[in-house]
């Protein structure tokens, strides 16, 4: 078994997944990837998702190695923020050729890591692994070793072909490649008992920054964001955290639980989108630290600024909600949004037509169930079809989704807003919940889908002819 299939199987073994727990042995060494169909891969692969994880880091190189098509798949696909380097925006690729898949790419690969570390000196040079080169057999853990013998510097093999499987997967491995050769090899200045990492957070359209300056006001430092805004320092040195939030679902348990294990850091699921959420997390990021030695008196700071913060947001939301009320929503994303988003949408007096559970563990639906009550409309797999005579019929007054799904709603004339990781807008935090209040309610209110669903002026002139 070669190292990526070990590495696989180690990720399909993970006992924080309930999902592989519950399966047995023949089962899990499937795992839960279904074979994709020509064309299907537009959900990402497993390489999509391993540079998704990964690439907020801003300051090292992401280098993919492959044929130009993959890195022009996924390069800067996501409004991922930075407060400092941006040279995480900058594409590398190795852009192999015809003559690399004959003879091997593994000197190429070299040459590329060498001119990288030469024009750019980043501190760390991360190297993707892709579909042709894996076929064909380039061992870029070899290489990756060699390179950082030879320039003294970091340089970190992702071994996630995107024929290994989906999305999910890969930011999984992302997560090893982290536990394997960055976590834990650098130490930082000073500790405090206020010091925790946030794992599974990206900072899109600069989330993270919602939740930061209430963070800064009770003291928490933010020791690593794993990934989101973070430099690579920060990661090798996380470590040294005294707990852990893991904000993204299940896509990096295994570096939560991991962490726990090696460096006895607690962590707990939690989510910044939504008053309620929001505040649940601060009060448990409060408790964890409490109970690693951060002074009681914490969580009295935590709750005022959480009284403070809700009423500021409540009094932000009170003037559209009489607007927004009983206004139907089908919500068309994944994952830990599928409930924590369903919480703030229902926070401010709108309606769940629908939600789709597809991308959604068995506890997110369960966390659905909790919030929408036994008869929640939880939809497996809904094809574009079913969306747009749900929107047609107006069964639901908009579509929340992302960019891929938007056309149907167009279609439809009816209302659409981007609710996943292209978005524009910052959704996290109380702040982010008002803005996504405003922005619903500009959508809904858009003078446009009056015009788009008046007829043609030349209809018209036909019908009075
Ligand atoms: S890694 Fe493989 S599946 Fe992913 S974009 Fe490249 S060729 Fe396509």
């Amino acid at each position: 078994m070669n190292a990526v299939s070990t590495k696989i199987q180690d990720v399909f073994n993970e006992p924080g997944c309930d999902k592989n727990q519950t399966k047995s042995d023949k089962d899990r060494k499937k795992g839960c990837t279904k074979q994709l169909q020509p064309g299907a891969a537009a959900g990402g692969c497993a390489f999509d998702g391993a540079k998704i994880a990964l690439q907020p880091i801003t300051d090292v190189a992401h280098l993919v190695h492959g044929p130009i098509a993959c890195e022009g798949n996924s390069w800067d696909n996501r409004g991922s923020k930075t407060s400092g380097s941006s040279l995480y925006r900058t594409g590398f690729t190795t852009d192999m050729n015809e003559m690399d898949v004959i003879y091997g790419g593994e000197k190429r690969l070299y040459k590329s890591i060498k001119e990288i570390i030469e024009k750019y000196d980043p501190p760390a040079v991360f190297v993707y692994q892709t579909c042709i080169p894996a076929m064909t057999g380039d061992d870029i853990d070899a290489v990756c070793k060699a390179a950082a013998a030879k320039f003294g510097k970091p340089v970190i093999p992702v071994n996630s072909p995107g024929f290994v499987g989906p999305k999910n997967l890969g930011n999984k491995l992302a997560g090893e490649a982290l536990l394997d050769h960055v976590i834990g090899t650098m130490e930082p200045d000073y500790t405090t008992p206020y010091d925790i990492n946030i794992i599974g957070e990206y900072n899109l359209a600069g989330e993270l920054w919602q939740v930061k300056p209430l963070l800064d006001e009770l003291g928490i430092r933010i020791l690593s964001c794993i990934s989101g805004d973070a430099k690579y320092k920060e990661v090798a040195y996380s470590h040294r955290a005294k707990a852990a939030m893991m904000v993204c679902s299940k896509a990096m348990i295994n570096v939560a639980r991991k962490m726990e294990e090696r460096y006895n850091i607690p962590f707990f699921e939690g989510s910044f989108y939504g008053i309620g959420d929001t505040s649940d997390s601060l009060r448990e990021i409060a408790r964890l630290l409490i109970e690693t030695g951060a002074p009681a008196e914490l969580m009295d700071r935590t709750e005022a600024v959480i009284a403070r913060e809700e009423a500021k947001a409540w009094a932000g939301i009170a003037p559209y909600r009489e607007r927004l009320e009983g206004k139907r929503v089908l919500l068309i994303t994944g994952g830990v949004k599928s409930w924590s988003v369903v919480a703030a949408l229902q926070e401010a007096g709108l309606e769940i037509a629908g939600t789709s559970v597809k991308k959604s563990t068995k506890e997110d639906k369960e966390r659905i169930k909790e919030i929408m009550g036994e008869d929640a409309h939880m939809i497996d797999d809904m094809t574009p079809r079913e969306m747009y005579k749900m929107l047609k019929e107006a069964r639901a007054d908009i579509m929340l989704s992302g960019g891929r799904s938007q056309f149907v709603a167009l279609k439809a004339t009816m209302p659409w807003m981007d609710i996943n990781q292209e978005r524009h807008q910052a959704y996290a935090g109380y702040a982010g919940m008002v803005t996504m209040v405003h922005e619903i309610d500009k959508t809904l209110s858009n003078p446009v889908w009056e015009q788009v669903r008046r007829p043609a002026p030349w209809d018209l002139s036909d019908a009075a002819q």
